[in-house]
């Protein structure tokens, strides 16, 4: 059985969990850190190279002023998320809002705080100027519809909600540059948690082929094309990790064959990626409560969808580690569970695990990106805490776990509490 990485040992959790208590997601912080350097060491021939995190996939204060320190900007779609980056100081052409369907109010947000703003649709031009002015820069999203697969996960193009057709691209650029706008970029993201290089390296084609034509069509320059998210991580073992190295060079490539002339080459290749920059960093830690022998094998754990979502949503594999028992025989099999009333609340389905026993510590892997934010409350589960595993070794805890208070606050007991007290009055049954 092929194993992965774990970046703590066993009797460091367990000092954690005595600390703590389970369930908690935990971030490696040297981890995230080196592979932010990796990659902007992989892009450094890009004269303006910038990722922006996708914050929705790991939306904590922490992580994006951690990435905002390693260079990265923040992409954005909601008016959470901008306010988020608000308040830890990322602000202007440090965002990317790269939002669908969205409401007047987050665009007046986000041109407040000067961000880059990305639209889904020809007809939010008009919108964003009606309810939010006129941004002196402009990105549209391009959905090239049948003319690339996209993937499995995000579905073919065609059948995408997001993004302009190529024919409302040239229409959206040219009105947006009679209405005055200044400086423009291009956008795309048409796969989801990719692992094939060359999906990159011909998103990157499209694009410049596409701001050669409207070039030529508007006499428009690009400052950047935004490739979007969507590079893939190794959930499986066996799974080979994208390659940084290998997908710039394959871009280098593309970006050199540009129809155009030197001057109106885009200076800035933008990436908006999530899962690969925080995904493999994570894990989410767990007590196995229960040992259940039915029809088939169960082990109950203290963690169930509310804190990780992507088995049950959409049968994703996320590796399993019983702490201590890396190197037993994998001859069990087990469906490990959940505590929701719903059948689907499964993190593994028939998987080979070691003998686990009720209070084993399970860790699930890659759970840094999409993980702790999908999570939901159905059935009144809480969310957890989310811990950073410093650089220097030590643990900081930067989300606390959700309380019973938190999970009532948008309820109100009042008309309730007074019957419970005038009940309190005639009832002998308790005594003080
Ligand atoms: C979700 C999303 C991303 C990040 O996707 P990853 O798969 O986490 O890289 C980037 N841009 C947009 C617009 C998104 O919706």
């Amino acid at each position: 059985m092929r194993q992965k990485a774990l970046p703590f040992t066993k009797s460091q959790i367990e000092t954690i969990v005595k600390q703590f208590g389970t369930p908690f997601h935990i971030y490696d912080e040297r981890g995230i850190r080196e592979n932010a350097r990796r990659l902007k060491a992989a892009f450094s021939w890009v004269e303006d190279f910038r990722e922006y995190f996708a914050v929705k996939a790991t939306p904590n204060p922490h992580i994006v002023a951690m990435l905002h320190e390693e260079g990265f900007g923040a992409d954005c779609s909601s008016l959470a998320e901008l306010v988020l980056c608000e308040r830890v100081g990322v602000t202007g052409h440090d965002i990317m809002f790269t939002s669908n369907d969205t409401p007047a109010e987050e665009y007046r947000k986000a041109m407040e705080l000067g961000a880059i703003i990305n639209l889904d649709d020809i007809s939010h031009l008009p919108f964003l100027i009606k309810h939010a002015g006129l941004p002196e820069m402009l990105c549209f999203r391009y959905n090239p519809g049948d003319a690339r697969f996209g993937n499995s996960i995000i579905g073919k193009p065609r059948e995408a909600k997001y993004g302009l057709t190529r024919p409302q691209l040239t229409e959206a650029y040219r009105s947006a540059k009679e209405l005055g706008v200044k400086r423009f970029g291009l956008h795309t993201m048409i796969a989801s948690n990719e692992l094939d290089p060359t999906h990159f390296v011909e998103t990157a084609r499209m694009l410049f082929g596409v701001a050669a034509e409207l070039y030529n069509e508007l006499g428009i320059k690009f400052e950047f094309v935004n490739l979007g998210g969507g590079v893939g991580i190794p959930y499986k073992p066996g799974d080979k990790s994208i390659d940084y190295e290998g997908i710039s060079a394959g871009i280098r490539e593309e970006y050199n064959c540009m129809p155009v002339p030197d001057s109106v080459r885009p200076r800035g290749i933008y990436f908006e990626m999530g899962r690969a920059i925080t995904g493999p960093y994570g894990f989410l830690v767990s007590t196995v409560l229960h040992k259940k022998e039915t029809y088939k094998d169960y082990v109950g754990l203290d963690a169930c969808m509310a804190h990780l979502m992507r088995p049950g949503m959409y049968g994703a594999y996320h590796h399993i580690t019983v702490l201590g028992k890396e190197d037993w025989p994998h001859d069990h099999t087990y469906d490990v569970t959940g505590s929701l009333c719903e059948n689907n609340d499964k993190f593994a389905i028939d998987r080979p695990l070691p003998e686990i026993e009720v209070g084993d510590i399970v860790v699930i892997h890659d759970t840094g990106a999409h993980g702790h934010s999908m999570g939901f409350n159905y059935n009144g589960r809480l969310r957890c805490a989310e811990l950073l595993l410093k650089a220097d070794g030590t643990v900081k805890m930067i989300r606390r776990a959700e309380s019973l208070d938190d999970y009532f606050a948008t309820l109100d007991f009042s008309e309730f509490e007074s019957s419970r007290e005038a009940n309190c009055a005639t009832c002998k049954r308790c005594v003080g």
